[in-house]
């Protein structure tokens, strides 16, 4: 792709000019936190440089414009999702408190001993760990959706799980380990016709793909804000109204109350039922300073790039001796879980690392999957829109050296 702006959006992420040991950094852990683009850190800074002060509290100014602006940030968040309500945009410290909210008061609303709950081999722990917890208080049942060898769920097997005890499937949108990009759509309209919602963990999509929640008909969505170029410790949960109505609050506090006294308490509407105690409402807007930078960028642009980025890293890695590639769904993103030869990824990734590539390694919070293809661990690069095709060439040139010091 040579019309994508390269070198402007580089210049956003200030942090990309950082030298590690001496060499110019390559950021390849983007599936564990993404870079901040300026406008996203200054808004931060100034916020609390100027406008501090907590929302939905005071009769004052100042009070009264963040929380104007904490607002506006729930709509930005709408809009960019495509959810029908700002009632469906619950701000939460991210993807983990996102799904456990929903596994927690979903067990507490619905489930009963004997159902059973769908989850995929692929899932990161925080998709799979909450269900568990939420099961064993209710004696019910986490049953798995395998994948095939590529990485891909196996839609049949998918389909063939489905029982009249089946009451919720929770499933990655983009694997964090696989890259693969799965077909929500189709397993949202499968799980519909047996009655079953289902919630969808973002966590590793919405940062690549244009999202439309009303388009995939998801009961739920769960991302968070620092892997979405936007601040840590801020995340959201998207719920349709009717599930978001009939679930109960998950932490009591202030905000999510309407009326408290000894003998009973109400709570408040929709979204702030589910907004316990101060939130992170600087986070919020500068998450959605960040959402508005990808509006301006263009997701289908983003996505195209990174596409692009995909394939030449696919060749360059593929051609490398030993070269294991977990993960080669038709649809997937550029994440890429490798092992060379018997090269322990630890080594690996310290080799990296001292020639200034940062990569991940270990198993990603995500040990069913390296269960499921009979590995310890891998080394993860995950790549996004401010990378380059000569960052891909220094991975692979840094590989070469790893495998030559192993020779
Ligand atoms: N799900 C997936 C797919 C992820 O990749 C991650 C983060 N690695 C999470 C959930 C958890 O996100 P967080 O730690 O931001 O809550």
């Amino acid at each position: 792709m040579t019309d994508f702006p390269i070198h402007k959006i580089r210049e956003d992420f200030p942090l990309l000019k950082q030298k590690v040991y001496g060499k110019d950094l390559v950021y390849f852990d983007n599936g564990a936190t993404t870079q901040k683009p300026l406008k996203v850190i200054e808004t931060v800074n100034r916020l609390h440089r100027e406008q501090n002060a907590s929302i939905h509290r005071s009769v004052n100014f100042m009070s009264e414009r963040m929380t104007q602006d904490y607002e506006n940030a729930r709509e930005t968040v709408r809009r960019f999702i495509g959810a029908g309500k700002t009632a469906e945009i619950v701000f939460t410290s991210g993807t983990t408190a996102s799904i456990n909210a929903v596994a927690y008061t979903y067990g507490e609303a619905v489930l009963r001993p004997g159902d059973e709950v769908l989850v995929s081999v692929m899932e990161h722990h925080s998709n799979i760990v909450p269900w568990q917890l939420s099961c064993d208080r209710h004696g019910a049942a986490i049953r798995v959706i395998p994948i095939t060898d590529a990485g891909e769920i196996d839609l049949d097997a998918y389909r063939s799980l489905f029982t009249g005890k089946t009451r919720m499937v929770a499933v990655t949108h983009v694997s964090n380990t696989l890259g693969t990009i799965n077909p929500v759509r189709e397993m949202i309209r499968i799980a519909h016709e047996h009655g079953v919602p289902v919630l969808v963990d973002g966590a590793q999509a919405i940062q690549h793909e244009k999202v439309d929640v009303t388009d995939l008909d998801c009961d739920f969505y769960a991302f968070s804000g620092h892997k979405v170029y936007g601040p840590t410790g801020i995340g959201i949960l998207y719920g349709k109204e009717e599930w978001l109505e009939r679930l109960p609050p998950w932490q009591g506090g202030g905000d999510m109350i309407d009326r408290v006294t000894f003998e009973k308490t109400t709570f408040n509407e929709l979204p702030f039922k589910f907004e316990a105690g101060t939130t992170n409402f600087i986070g919020a807007i500068g998450l959605a300073e960040a959402l508005r930078y990808l509006e301006e960028t263009g997701m289908e642009a983003i996505r195209d790039y990174e596409l692009s980025l995909k394939d030449y890293a696919e060749r360059m890695l593929g051609s490398l001796p030993g070269m294991r590639i977990f993960g080669t769904a038709r649809q997937k993103v550029a994440i890429f879980s490798f092992i060379l030869g018997g090269i322990h990824p630890y080594d690996t990734g310290m080799i990296l690392d001292k020639l200034g590539i940062a990569v991940r390694t270990g198993t990603h919070c995500a040990m069913p999957v390296m269960d499921r293809f009979g590995i310890e661990g891998t080394v993860r690069a995950s790549l996004c829109f401010y990378n380059t095709t000569s960052e891909i060439d220094r991975l692979a040139e840094g590989l070469r050296t790893v495998i030559d010091f192993f020779a």
